[in-house]
């Protein structure tokens, strides 16, 4: 007999997760809401939309969303083939004419004769039949209900408020200094990029006149009140000194000839690697072009490259590091798996991927197989990791970055670029070998 499994989503994670599970002779009943009440920003009636831009970013190999991509065509992705399909030209990006885009995708979700297809919007999550919760960051309220008394209240998050994170090489250490504030702790953790009066100045001017993004949703005008957790514009915004008895306080934080500074910007190491830094308190809502702008004013960050810029929005996500094992399963329930933004994994691409990884383990599983774990030298499988063995205690989304890879050891140093490329190169050899080995 047939198994089948509930899809719960018909958006990007949910369609592929649909599409996967469906070729590997799965019945899937796919749940969507979208046809009957559409969200704040949800135009179309078709599913998978775009909800803001419509570009699944770059295409270039080195940059780890291309690779991101190439890996999951590999794997027959149905998101990637619709995009190619729907393709208009931008350059090295791949942009889609969103509605050509969300048409393909319906059209298959509607057509596969191993798809059912409800327009219904779920309530209730029911544990006995295998699950795969794909409802993304705007899941509807009486299902956050549900998934959180399934999970806890503590692992359940309503919206993202991330500081910037930058490369750790891009910091200038001729400027900035390692020190924990009064030189508390056995190692010295943070780096401290120190102002003097003028620079301060100068970088708050800028910053409470920065451009900040506008909101999407009516709910977001309300996030500050969730946590008090403010974006550091609108803290600036209270008093040109605010900030120095806030985030920036130079107490405690003397540069190393002993002399004091009028402020200081913290970074804090965000990855267990230590090659990324998180600018502590910097929360934002300043346009990603204005936050580096703005932010390579700090003195250190003059040339930071941004891994991820800060943002303050609603997002619905789960603490996938104390939920989730490798294959988007909840640990303490094997027959649901969670797919997409919802895991802790952002953007659209990789909301696709983790839709692929929660479809053929939930496969693998009902077929009586061994479950599978990505590469770690893949984008897909080290994105997976960084989802589930980051810190629980501050897990926040993340984007495909070659950051998150399994770092290569090279006898010597060779150019950027050329280390990118390798990078890219390794990830497809083991994406390749990982699909033939395990019959994928
Ligand atoms: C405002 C906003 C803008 C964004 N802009 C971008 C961007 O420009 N680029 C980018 O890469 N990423 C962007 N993202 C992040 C993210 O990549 C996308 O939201 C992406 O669509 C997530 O894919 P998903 O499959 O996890 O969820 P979604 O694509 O949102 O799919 C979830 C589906 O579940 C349905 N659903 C929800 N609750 C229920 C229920 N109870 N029953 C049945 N169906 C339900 C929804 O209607 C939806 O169709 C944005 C997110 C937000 C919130």
């Amino acid at each position: 007999m047939k198994k089948i499994v509930n899809v719960i989503g018909a958006g990007l994670a949910g369609c592929e997760a649909a599409y996967q599970l469906a070729k590997r002779n799965i019945i899937v009943n796919l749940f969507e809401k979208k046809t009957i009440k559409k969200n704040e920003i949800q135009k179309l009636d078709f599913f998978a939309e775009l909800v803001c831009s419509n570009t699944l970013r770059s295409t270039d190999l080195k940059n780890a969303v291309g690779t991101l991509k190439e890996e999951m065509q590999l794997l027959d992705s149905l998101i990637i083939r619709a995009a190619k399909y729907a393709s208009i030209p931008a350059g090295q990006s791949l942009a889609v004419d969103r509605e050509i885009f969300s048409k393909f995708i319906t059209e298959e979700m509607q057509n596969n004769k191993n798809i059912n297809v409800f327009n219904k919007e779920v309530e209730k999550i029911d544990c006995n039949v295998p699950i795969i919760i794909a409802t993304g960051p705007l899941t509807s309220k009486k299902l956050q209900e549900e998934i959180i008394n399934l999970i806890g209240k503590d692992y359940f998050y309503f919206y993202d408020a991330v500081a910037p994170i930058v490369k750790k090489e891009s910091i200038n250490m001729d400027i900035a200094f390692k020190k924990n504030r009064y030189e508390k702790g056995e190692t010295q953790d943070y780096i401290n990029c120190p102002m003097n009066y003028e620079q301060y100045k100068n970088f708050y001017n800028e910053l409470i006149n920065a451009s900040i993004t506008t909101t999407h949703l009516e709910d977001e005008k309300d996030l500050k009140v969730f946590e008090g957790c403010m974006p550091i514009e609108v803290m600036a915004k209270r008093g040109f000194e605010t900030l120095t008895f806030g985030p920036l306080k130079p107490a405690g934080l003397r540069n190393i000839d002993g002399s004091n500074n009028y402020a200081v910007v913290q970074l804090r190491q965000d990855n267990a690697a230590d090659d990324l830094y998180n600018l502590v308190g910097f929360q934002t809502n300043l346009t990603w072009s204005e936050q580096k702008r703005v932010f390579r004013l700090i003195p250190g960050l003059e040339k930071a490259e941004f891994i991820r810029y800060g943002v303050m929005h609603l997002n619905n996500f789960i603490n996938s590091p104390e939920l989730l094992n490798e294959y988007n399963q909840l640990k303490t329930n094997k027959n649901i798996f969670f797919a997409g933004q919802i895991t802790g994994v952002e953007g659209y691409v990789e909301s696709t991927c983790s839709g692929i990884i929660a479809a053929i383990n939930m496969a693998r599983m009902l077929s009586d197989k061994n479950m599978v774990k990505f590469p770690l030298e893949t984008v897909m499988g080290s994105l997976q990791n960084y989802i589930i063995s980051t810190s629980s205690k501050d897990f926040q989304p993340m984007k495909a970055n070659w950051s998150v890879v399994k770092p290569i050891v090279l006898e010597k140093k060779i150019k950027k670029e050329e280390k990118k490329s390798l990078y890219s190169q390794i990830s497809l050899n083991a994406i390749k070998k990982f699909i033939e080995i395990n019959d994928l």
